[in-house]
């Protein structure tokens, strides 16, 4: 069986279009299920997704506890998934439904981590547009371990990998990143991205801020080392500093503002470096708290299906379709 994974915030507007879309393509698969998690929805799309599991025996649908973010949706749709394979999709049609049946032909053949990378990308959100080739180049630069760029959640993993993935406790985590940390057999799918095709973007610019610090601090100490490089400036500028002091001169205004200015300088370094310390120690407090990275609320199957396990269970490793749990829903 192969599973996908949609994480849905707010998607009113696009899911049953979506959904037929996604049906289509993968019309000639044979088993699949997807499964929608719904991250604490204000409107009416979980209504919408429990309507289609009623026409719908493909249709799982996970209901958040509350909204996580995109990465928390995520963890908590790779633990329900069951497929031999699942893939990961946004679901406002940026994943292009039509590259399915080539994630799902590299994996039968032979492929174990199947990445979709942008070709081309159509982004009319300008600052974004601006930021993405600048996170990209940054990461490919930084990072200590061969992550591919240009590639999003977009992909398909083998159930080992996903194990794998699941297995992994880190809470501010940057999938693309793990995902080809893990290693196994990688193929690549290029596609072209378009524009969300409705609604709004979800993401507010902060949190994509936050994601991006993820990704350079779960896969780089080189911004730590950062204080050191900064170190040799400050020593090369005071010992040239000092002996400038051993020549004639007499201009006391300049100097004042040599010395103002060289206080600000080191002043800003230090923050600079605290700044970076405090983003490695937040994660590190982070860690030991251990938190979940989501916590479900229910898991509905299609009512057209027979069992359907239950439960709330926080998201962080665990087997969250656990045969002993109760049969509610639908
Ligand atoms: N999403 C989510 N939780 C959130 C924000 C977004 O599950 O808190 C979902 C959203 O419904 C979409 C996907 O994550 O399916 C990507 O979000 P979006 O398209 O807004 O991000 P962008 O493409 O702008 O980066
Ligand atoms: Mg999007």
């Amino acid at each position: 069986m192969v599973s996908v994974v949609v994480p849905i915030y707010n998607e009113e507007e696009l899911i049953l279009r979506f959904h037929e879309a996604v049906a289509n393509a993968l019309e000639h698969v044979g088993d699949w299920e997807i499964v929608y998690v719904n991250d604490g929805s204000t409107d009416s799309s979980l209504d919408l997704l429990r309507e289609l599991q009623t026409v719908d025996s493909h249709v799982v649908v996970v209901e958040l506890s509350r909204n996580w973010g995109h990465m928390g949706a995520i963890a908590a749709g790779l633990q329900t998934a069951r497929g031999r394979a699942v893939i990961l999709m946004d679901g406002d049609f940026q994943d292009p439904p039509e590259v399915l049946p080539q994630l799902i032909k590299s994996w039968r053949d032979g492929a174990e981590v199947v990445v979709a990378v942008r070709r081309t990308r159509q982004e009319s959100r300008r600052l974004l547009a601006a930021l993405f080739p600048l996170f990209y180049r940054v990461l490919g630069t930084l990072s200590d371990y061969p992550i591919p760029l240009n590639a999003g959640i977009f992909s398909l993993m083998d159930r080992r990998a996903v194990d794998s993935v699941n297995a992994m406790g880190e809470r501010n985590r940057y999938l693309p990143g793990l995902r080809a940390w893990v290693g196994y057999k990688n193929a690549i799918v290029y596609y072209d991205r378009h524009d969300r095709a409705g609604g709004d973007g979800k993401l507010s610019l902060f949190s994509r801020i936050k994601y991006a610090m993820d990704a350079i601090t779960s896969f780089s100490y080189k911004p730590l080392r950062l204080s050191f490089a900064l170190f040799m400036v400050t020593t090369f500028v005071a010992a040239f500093l000092a002996v400038s002091m051993l020549l004639p001169k007499n201009i006391v205004e300049i100097a004042a503002l040599g010395v103002a200015a060289a206080v600000f300088f080191v002043g800003g370094l230090l923050l600079l470096c605290l700044g970076v310390l405090g983003e490695y120690i937040g994660r590190v407090y982070d860690e030991v708290r251990s938190r979940p990275l989501s916590i479900i609320n229910r898991v509905y199957a299609s009512p057209l299906r027979t069992s359907v396990p239950v439960g709330m269970v926080a998201v962080q490793g665990g087997n969250h379709r656990g045969e002993d749990e109760v049969t509610e829903a639908a």
